[in-house]
């Protein structure tokens, strides 16, 4: 990694936004170091990964898709041969329909932004034990990422190449000056902090209109169930190998603790058990903090009042589509800053 300090650049957060941000700065030669303590609720550690352009509930395009989602795969692929491990995974997403949908989505399939998506003729083939009286509809493409071994091993490399510190960053350590920044004899000419929700309680970005909620979703296994697809019906079931899925994911907008909550466990197996009588075990239930604004939209720049202060946030509960993207957008304006 690079090491030039005066143009160096300070990462705060190593979930999906930092890692991705760290990939595109390094792609670009700008020298940086990334900051990260692992903490409770951090959204990447117990996301899905699931990575769909549609909106299921409205078979809407979600958000710039079509920019997002052939920037994401491309990088995504990309970086398993760079770092010579595999977490993403294309796989396609069946809708089980209910009594109107195969209706509902043939009504939408007749937009030109959908055709691509979606496939709307009601098919009957999944595996017995699911239930399917009005067929499914096919999302395409879609994928898994699974992004607690993205993060490892991207933080292995960082490690091998002595840029990673793995300390908890205070905000009151921060000194601003001219030139730059400087936080523990660390000097830098600009600190991007990609904290997730963390950011919420930094006096930096007091003045952000945050809306964070809370997510949980159940790692299960389910010995009479073998699927190659994610299903959707209120909840999805994503097949992660050997008879175990992720069932989720929930969204809570006020919470008192980043602990499993029995309730949502609850809502989670009575979906599973609209969707089939067959039986599971659970193995473990994870908790995240998606960060996200009040519009919904994920951010990026610089504060007006210091320059030196980034932030690339907000990726709500789609980072796995968006952060690819937006990280390389971000990274070009860093790179240009710094020229
Ligand atoms: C239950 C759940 C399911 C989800 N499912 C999906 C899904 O299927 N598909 C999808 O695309 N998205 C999903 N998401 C959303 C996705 O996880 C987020 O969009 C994305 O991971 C946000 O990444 P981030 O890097 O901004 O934040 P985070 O992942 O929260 O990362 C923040 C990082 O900053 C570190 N940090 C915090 N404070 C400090 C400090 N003071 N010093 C040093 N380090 C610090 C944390 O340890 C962490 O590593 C889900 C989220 C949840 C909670």
């Amino acid at each position: 990694m690079p090491d030039k300090e005066k143009k160096q650049i300070l990462i705060v957060g190593q979930g999906l936004a930092g890692t991705m941000l760290s990939y595109q700065l390094f792609k670009k030669n700008i020298a940086h170091k990334v900051i990260d303590n692992p903490v409770a609720g951090s959204a990447s550690r117990a996301a899905a990964g699931l990575i769909n352009p549609i909106v299921v509930k409205r078979v809407n395009r979600t958000w710039q898709a079509d920019v997002f989602q052939p920037y994401a795969h491309q990088i995504y692929q990309e970086l398993e041969e760079f770092l010579s491990e595999r977490f993403y995974y294309p796989l396609t997403v069946r809708k089980i329909y209910g009594k109107d949908d195969e209706a509902f989505w043939h009504h939408r399939y007749q937009k030109e932004t959908l055709k691509h998506y979606i496939s709307f003729t009601a098919k009957h083939d999944l595996p017995d034990g699911i239930r399917q009286p009005y067929g499914y509809g096919t999302i395409h493409p879609c994928a898994r990422l699974d992004m607690a071994s993205i993060l490892k091993s991207y933080r292995q490399f960082l490690q091998r190449n002595n840029a990673l510190l793995e300390v908890s960053f205070d905000d009151q350590d921060l000194k601003i000056n001219q030139n730059g920044i400087e936080w523990q004899g660390n000097k830098a000419s600009k600190v991007i902090f990609c904290r997730g929700s963390f950011d919420a309680n930094s006096p930096f970005f007091k003045h952000l209109k945050w809306n964070n909620t809370k997510g949980e979703l159940l790692d299960v296994t389910i010995p009479g169930l073998k699927l190659e697809y994610i299903l959707s019906k209120g909840v999805f079931v994503m097949p992660i190998g050997d008879h175990q899925y992720k069932i989720g994911a929930t969204y809570s907008h006020s919470w008192k603790s980043l602990e499993p909550s029995p309730e949502k466990q609850t809502e989670l197996l009575n979906k599973w058990s609209n969707i089939s009588d067959l039986p599971l075990s659970i193995n473990r239930q994870l908790t995240g903090i998606r960060p996200t604004f009040t519009d919904r939209r994920p951010s990026y720049g610089f504060l007006d009042e210091h320059p030196q202060i980034g932030i690339f946030n907000g990726l709500g509960s789609r980072g796995g589509l968006m952060a690819p993207y937006l990280a390389n957008a971000f990274a070009n304006l860093i790179n240009h800053s710094q020229s």
